[in-house]
C-alpha cells in the first residue's frame, strides 16, 4: 500500500507540532479558535430555498444573514465517502484512496486513507477534536479528543456497512467510538443511536404497501434525527473541543427515493411518487431544528460551517445507457434522484459559514469555491499552513478586510 511521508496522529505517540507553526507561535494560541463543522449530505439548494423564503428554515436564515454562502464545486460522480474524504484532505479521489463505497471490492474503510486527514493534522497542532457521524471514518482513528463513526459503519443487519444503519451497540469489524471508553458513557447517556441513517426500502417491501411502508420509513428516520441530535448536544456540552466536525445522511437518503418529481421524470411511480410529496423538503425543516440546537452552542467567538458534499437532482436518462439506473442496493431499490453524475458541476454542494471576521450577507456566485478548499480553509482559521498536497485554497474572500480576526500566515 502506498503510504505518503505522513505519519497519522496516534494517542500512544504524541507528535511535535508540525513545521507551519513555531513554539512560539503556539504559545501565542492560547485560546484556540472554536470551530464546529456540520455536514449535510447531499443538501439540495434547489429544495431549499423556497423553504428559506417561506421562513421554514428559520435557523439557516440566520446563519445566511449573518455569514456568507455559495455552491461548492464538488468532484465527479461525487458519493459521500469519495467527496468526505477530499473535503477531509483537499486531494483527489485517487490520491487519498476512498474512491468510492466500495474500493477493491471492500467496502471504504480508514484503513484506505493515502493522505493525511485534517483530524490528524489538527490533532498534531494541539487542537481539541470531536467528531461524530461523519461518513467515512469507520474503524475511527485516534484523535487528540473522540470520534464516533458514521455512514459505512459495519454491524448487525447491515454486515458491508453501505447505506445502512447498525446501533453503536450492534458494530461489527472495527471501532465506532475513539476512546474506548467514551462508549459505555454513550450508551449511559445518550442511549443506543443508529450510527446512519435507514436503508432505503425494496421494491419488493413496497409492492401494494407502499403509503404505509413510506411512511414507516419516515418514522425510523425521525427516530435517527432525534438520537443523533441527543448525541450531538450532548457531546457539544460535555464534550466540549476546538474543532468539532458533526453531519448526518438522512436527507440524501431521502432524496434518492423521495424527491418531489413530477410524472414527466424518469422512474415517476404514482403509488411512491405522490404519496408524501413533501417528505423531501420536510427533511430539510427537520434539519433546521437540529441546527438550532448546535446553534445554542456557538457564540460571537464561534465558527460555525454548514457544507453539503454534493447536492442531488432527479434522474436524466440521457446520462445512463443501463435500463436499470434508477435502482440502487444491487438492482432491488427504485430510486428516482441521484448525484453521481460524471459531471459534478450538474450536483453542487453548497456552505454556509458565520464567525469572527467572516463577511455578513454575504453570498460567492459560481463554482469559485470547492470541496477542496474547506480544509485549507480550515487549517487557515487556526493559523497553520496548508501542507504541499492540498488542491485547494483558502477561501479568502469570505473574510472581511478589517476585521479579520483569524491568524495571517505569511
Ligand atoms: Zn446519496
Amino acid at each position: 500500500m502506498k503510504f505518503r511521508k505522513i505519519a497519522l496522529f496516534c494517542a500512544s505517540v504524541f507528535l511535535p507540532l508540525p513545521l507551519s507553526v513555531s513554539a512560539q507561535e503556539a504559545s501565542t494560541l492560547k485560546a484556540k479558535p472554536h470551530v464546529i463543522v456540520l455536514g449535510v449530505n447531499g443538501m439540495e439548494l434547489d429544495i431549499i430555498r423556497p423553504l428559506i423564503l417561506k421562513g421554514q428554515m428559520p435557523n439557516l436564515a440566520s446563519v445566511i444573514e449573518k455569514g456568507a454562502y455559495g455552491k461548492l464545486r464538488t468532484v465527479s460522480a461525487p458519493n459521500c465517502p469519495r467527496v468526505y474524504t477530499t473535503v477531509f484532505t483537499s486531494t483527489d479521489p485517487d490520491e487519498h484512496g476512498v474512491t468510492g463505497f466500495v474500493v477493491g471490492g471492500i467496502t471504504a474503510n480508514t484503513h484506505m486513507l493515502k493522505e493525511e486527514p485534517i483530524w490528524s493534522m489538527l490533532s498534531k497542532a494541539g487542537i481539541t477534536v470531536g467528531m461524530a457521524n461523519v461518513p467515512a471514518t469507520f474503524p475511527v482513528m485516534p484523535v487528540n479528543g473522540y470520534m464516533i463513526s458514521g455512514m459505512l459503519t459495519r454491524g448487525k443487519n447491515c454486515e458491508d456497512g453501505v447505506l445502512c444503519a447498525p446501533k453503536l451497540s450492534e458494530v461489527m469489524g472495527g471501532d465506532a467510538v475513539y476512546p474506548r471508553g467514551l462508549q459505555s458513557e454513550l450508551l449511559k447517556n445518550v442511549g443506543d443511536f443508529y450510527i446512519d441513517c435507514e436503508r432505503m426500502p425494496s421494491a419488493a417491501d413496497l409492492k401494494g404497501h407502499e403509503a404505509a411502508v413510506i411512511d414507516q420509513w419516515l418514522a425510523r428516520v425521525q427516530l435517527i434525527r432525534e438520537q443523533q441530535t441527543k448525541l450531538f448536544d450532548y457531546l457539544l456540552t460535555e464534550r466540549p473541543t476546538d474543532f468539532t466536525f458533526l453531519a448526518q445522511s438522512c436527507e440524501d437518503r431521502t432524496g434518492h427515493w423521495l424527491y418531489p418529481i413530477t410524472p414527466f421524470n424518469v422512474g415517476y411511480n404514482p403509488n411512491i411518487n405522490g404519496v408524501r410529496q413533501d417528505a423531501f423538503p420536510n427533511q430539510y425543516i427537520a434539519f433546521d431544528k437540529v441546527l438550532g440546537t448546535v446553534l445554542k452552542h456557538v457564540d460571537a467567538h464561534t465558527y460555525l460551517l454548514i457544507l453539503s458534499d454534493h447536492g442531488i437532482k432527479p434522474l436524466r436518462e440521457f446520462e445512463e445507457k443501463d435500463p436499470h439506473a434508477h435502482m440502487d442496493h444491487e438492482k432491488t431499490t427504485p430510486v428516482i434522484a441521484k448525484h453521481d453524475f460524471a459531471d459534478g458541476d450538474d450536483v453542487p454542494g453548497s456552505f454556509f459559514v458565520m464567525g469572527p471576521g467572516i463577511k455578513n450577507d454575504f453570498r460567492l456566485m459560481g463554482l469559485g469555491a470547492s470541496v477542496y478548499d474547506i480544509a485549507p480553509t480550515i487549517l487557515h482559521i487556526y493559523g497553520l499552513e496548508q501542507p504541499k498536497q492540498m488542491r485547494g485554497h483558502v477561501l479568502t474572500e469570505i473574510f472581511g478586510a478589517t476585521d479579520n480576526r483569524v491568524a495571517m500566515h505569511k
